[in-house]
């Protein structure tokens, strides 16, 4: 735990003031394939959305394996780990927790034995009555292993099993409340399943005979699978030897889908509900240009989260685009992280700035969001430093002022900078000439007629699902 606790210290001065993703999602089904490797590729297309484990369970027809640990992809598997596993089926899953929950016992896939066989889970979501459902199981009798959102479904799985595994899974889905992209495996079938508001992305893709699942579609990319179409909010497939078979098992309310996915978390590369990632934030950037004219001489991008949107800034304002910082993209696990007292040279490490391109200039330096404002000061710093005469900040975010409860590490509200600050406060404690987030209408705009399709809850505080009274994120402590 203490080594984790350093790695947090360590990703707070090196990794990023940015909001964290907590998971990520894998499945396929496919006779006559390696399916336990084309699922280690496909989780290692989606490592920047969890890098404290990861798992794959795999199912022949008869039984459900399970391999998981602690780390990447690539250092929780290697060759013979992978050739170990038989079978036609298997889901994947990498994550991201808290402090408090980075525990072996919490990594995923979860595979369970119940009065029917094997049942084995993986999660991206986070559900917003799990401590009531939890204690409604523990009132009956049921036990916990992990302290997972995982478990508690899987749990009510095994208790409504009558029929089907179908109905199960439909009468769970009544029960649960916040956000869950699921991947299911039993010995014999893969099921996904989305949660009625679609609020954590999930889609389907086909490579050949066989039909995977996937958080997103860059993990279709890498394997050569063609993405089909996303899973529909309330969505339960359910693939085994007579095909695939699609279930719409809620009444679908609002979509919300996860706005942040477009902004920061997703890969650019990706293609979420049709909108190709790189696309829009392209378009958020063009778009700050109209709302955030500046006269500059640069736009540069914080990389890599703010390229795509300095891009569209300089496009659209017609100034100049140059890279003024390089980063750093060796940095790993092992890395000795700096004491305390070295905080600045941290940034450096990871950014370092380009002195002749940026001296003497005055720059528009574009990034996604702000979380906390623990970087954005000693950037602007590294900047004048160099020479810059003028520091301009544009984000291609509206200011987060309220936490995520679906999924989604934004800090607690009182560590969010614009929840507790004016932005020309902001401005004046980084020390930028100017510091501009896009607006929230400016940002919907780019979705056209979708604009109602998203949660933009983090910025505005309308919650499509009720969230927990307390703050604390339920489940993941
Ligand atoms: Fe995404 Fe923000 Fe909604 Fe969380 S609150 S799901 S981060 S848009």
């Amino acid at each position: 735990m203490a080594g984790h606790k350093n790695e947090k210290a360590l990703n707070d001065i090196l990794l990023s003031d940015k909001p964290k993703e907590e998971c990520g999602v894998f499945g396929i089904y496919g006779r006559g394939l390696d399916v336990a490797r084309l699922t280690y590729y496909g989780l290692y297309a989606l490592q920047h959305r969890g890098q404290e484990s990861a798992g794959i369970a795999v199912a022949d027809g008869t039984g459900v394996q399970l391999q998981k640990g602690m780390g990447l992809v690539p250092e929780v598997f290697d060759a013979e780990k992978l050739e170990k596993f038989r079978g036609h089926i298997a889901i994947g899953h990498v994550r991201y927790s808290t402090t408090g929950s980075s525990l072996p016992i919490n990594a995923q896939p979860l595979v369970f034995r119940y009065v029917q066989g094997m049942l084995g889970l993986a999660h991206n979501g986070n559900l917003t009555n799990v401590s009531e459902l939890r204690n409604q199981l523990f009132s009956t009798g049921s036990v916990f292993q992990s302290t997972t959102d995982s478990e508690v479904v899987v749990n009510l799985i095994a208790r409504y099993y009558q029929n089907s595994l179908e109905e199960a899974v439909m009468k769970c889905m009544i029960d649960l409340k916040g956000a869950y992209s699921l991947v299911i495996i039993t010995e014999d079938k893969l099921m996904a399943v989305r949660d009625p508001y679609g609020i954590r992305p999930l889609c389907l893709g086909r490579l050949g005979e066989a039909w995977v699942v996937a958080s997103e579609s860059c993990a279709l990319d890498i394997i050569g699978a063609e993405l089909v179409r996303d899973v529909e909010p309330g969505e339960i497939i359910m693939i085994d030897e007579n095909g695939l078979k699609s279930m719409q098992l809620l009444p679908q309310r609002r979509k919300a889908h996860c706005i942040f996915e477009y902004i920061y978390l997703a890969r650019p590369d990706s293609i979420m509900e049709g909108f190709h990632v790189n696309k829009v934030r392209r378009e958020m950037g063009r778009q700050l240009a109209r709302e955030y004219p500046v006269e500059a001489d640069l736009v540069i991008p914080v990389p890599d989260s703010g390229t795509a949107a300095a891009r569209g800034y300089a496009e659209e304002s017609g100034i100049p685009f140059e890279e003024g910082l390089m980063k750093n993209r060796y940095i790993g696990r092992t890395f000795i992280q700096p004491t305390q007292d070295m905080r600045d040279l941290g940034v450096r490490l990871k950014l370092n700035p380009v002195r002749e391109v940026l001296a003497g200039k005055r720059v528009v330096m574009v990034d996604d969001s702000l979380v906390r404002g623990t970087t954005a000061a000693r950037i602007v710093t590294m900047l004048r430093n160099c020479g810059v005469k003028e520091a301009h900040l544009c984000l291609s975010s509206p200011p987060i002022t309220r936490s995520c409860y679906y999924g989604i590490d934004t800090s607690n509200e009182s560590e969010l900078i614009a929840a507790r600050k004016q932005i020309e406060e902001i401005r004046q404690s980084i020390n930028a000439d100017g510091l501009h987030y896009l607006s929230v209408e400016g940002l919907l705009e780019i979705f056209g007629e979708r604009r109602n399709d998203f949660c933009t809850a983090c910025f505005s505080g309308d919650y499509p699902v009720e969230i927990p009274q307390k703050t604390f994120k339920m489940g993941l402590e």
